[in-house]
């Protein structure tokens, strides 16, 4: 440990580049997904990434509530992110604060983007996610959870949409911020990409870094999701090939 006036800091980065967990700076941490984790409901997927465990449930599309969101040409997308007290460290206020309203709302709008909402006229697509560990990195890790309920509810989509957050750490464009690198490093950039057209639809950025630095994140970011996108794909085979929970959900 280092320290900065009284705050005590990590080392983030070690002299021979490795990062806190032994990573490289273009390494995820690793990665499980189970499609069709819930019985319940309509279409559901469990991610396992890095410390980060986050469900994701989809019901829909379905009578919308409340009555007055309504809309006539186009199915509307509600996303609720919500944080267990037990996910973090220090227990977490039950309920909804701004951050989960804000990530809710971001996450929403990712996914009206990629869904045929025009198909669906007068409906709703709810998305649930609950993040019940958390690390750094769970908006991502409940866009991915979310992409693979969607698909494995049978949503239509453009495609399915991979996450990550890259950041600057001690100084480096780093892939996949754990919780240390996103308390003590310069900046987190989460995103998320349309792999088909590379087109992103959701990018938030807290921090700062350079034109060049930005640029090398975006790009570092993109190949991290394409990586990711394979992941996703796989799961939803393992689950439809097998004809059940894909490996890993208990029954
Ligand atoms: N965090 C926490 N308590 C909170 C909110 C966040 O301990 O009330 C931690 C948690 O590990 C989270 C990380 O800080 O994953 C980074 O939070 P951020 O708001 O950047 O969102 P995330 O990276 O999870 O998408």
């Amino acid at each position: 440990m280092g320290s900065v006036g009284a705050k005590e800091v990590p080392v983030l980065l070690s002299p021979d580049g490795k990062r806190i967990d032994g990573r490289k700076l273009d390494e995820l941490r690793s990665m499980r997904i189970v499609a069709g984790a819930l019985h319940q409901a309509d279409g559901s997927a469990f991610v396992e990434w890095g410390a980060n465990k986050v469900m994701a449930a989809v019901y829909g599309p379905r009578e919308v509530h409340p009555r007055h969101l309504q809309q006539n040409n186009k199915a509307i997308v509600q996303c609720k992110y919500n944080m267990a007290a037990f996910s973090v460290d220090e227990r977490k206020r039950p309920g909804l604060d701004r951050r989960s309203q804000e990530i809710s709302k971001v996450i929403a709008e990712a996914f009206e983007s990629v869904i045929f909402v025009e198909e669906f006229p007068r409906t709703s697509i709810d998305i649930y996610i609950e993040v019940l560990q958390a690390n750094a990195g769970t908006r991502c890790a409940g866009v991915v959870a979310a992409s693979v309920a969607l698909a494995d509810a049978g949503i239509p989509m453009v495609d399915l949409l991979p996450a990550v957050a890259v950041g600057k750490v001690a100084g480096k464009i780093a892939l996949d911020l754990k919780k240390e690198e996103d308390n003590f490093g310069e900046a987190d950039l989460p995103m998320a990409l349309v792999p088909q057209s590379g087109r992103l639809v959701l990018l938030q950025m807290e921090g700062h870094m350079t034109g060049p630095e930005l640029s090398e994140s975006l790009d570092l970011g993109v190949v991290g999701c394409r990586a990711i996108y394979e992941k996703m794909k796989q799961a939803l085979r393992d689950r439809y090939q097998l004809g059940g929970p894909s490996e890993g959900a208990a029954q």
